[in-house]
């Protein structure tokens, strides 16, 4: 017997995994974008992680294309990005400085809209003019100063634009 540790090398194929994504009650979803297997989960704070081996067979799961898709941020671009936004405070400060958004979410395309502590979701205002590799999200609370989230461009985004 060979000792130590190993990553399996083998690709799942079972029919478990298929049966687990099928399955609406069970909090694990194939992203056919990324091929990224995610677990969700709900609690005080709702996310996702990616799953990289089945939990059935323990085979290896697809590679994920998200580095593909999607551009590499480098340090220097969120720094940035950070100096300029760091001074903002609201919704007026923020189009004072930097305009109209390229995109407001409403609240219905939202998952969240209330926090214990921030209190409720005011806007969510979407610029792409910041940078070439990533979209500038901020988040208006209203018991909490504005959330800032560096959001990576999508490659096929920044062909076409
Ligand atoms: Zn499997």
């Amino acid at each position: 017997m060979s000792g130590g540790l190993s990553l399996e090398s083998r690709y799942c194929s079972c029919e478990a995994r298929q049966r687990m994504l099928r399955n609406p009650d069970i909090p694990v979803v194939f992203d056919s974008v990324l091929r990224e297997h995610h677990l969700i989960y709900e609690g005080k704070r709702t996310g996702r992680m990616i799953l990289q081996f089945c939990p059935f067979c323990g085979g290896r799961l697809e590679e994920s294309k998200r580095g593909e898709l999607f551009e590499a941020i480098s340090d220097r671009a969120v720094q940035e990005i950070v100096s300029q936004v760091k001074d903002v405070k609201d919704r007026k400060g923020i189009e004072e400085k930097f305009g109209q958004p390229a995109r407001e979410w409403l609240s219905s395309e939202l998952d969240i809209i209330e926090d214990a502590k921030k209190g409720k979701i005011q806007a969510v205002l979407s610029y792409s003019n910041f940078s070439k590799v990533a979209n500038v999200v901020f988040t208006l609370w209203t018991a909490s100063s504005p959330e800032v989230r560096i959001v990576p461009k999508s490659k096929d985004l920044i062909e076409k634009l």
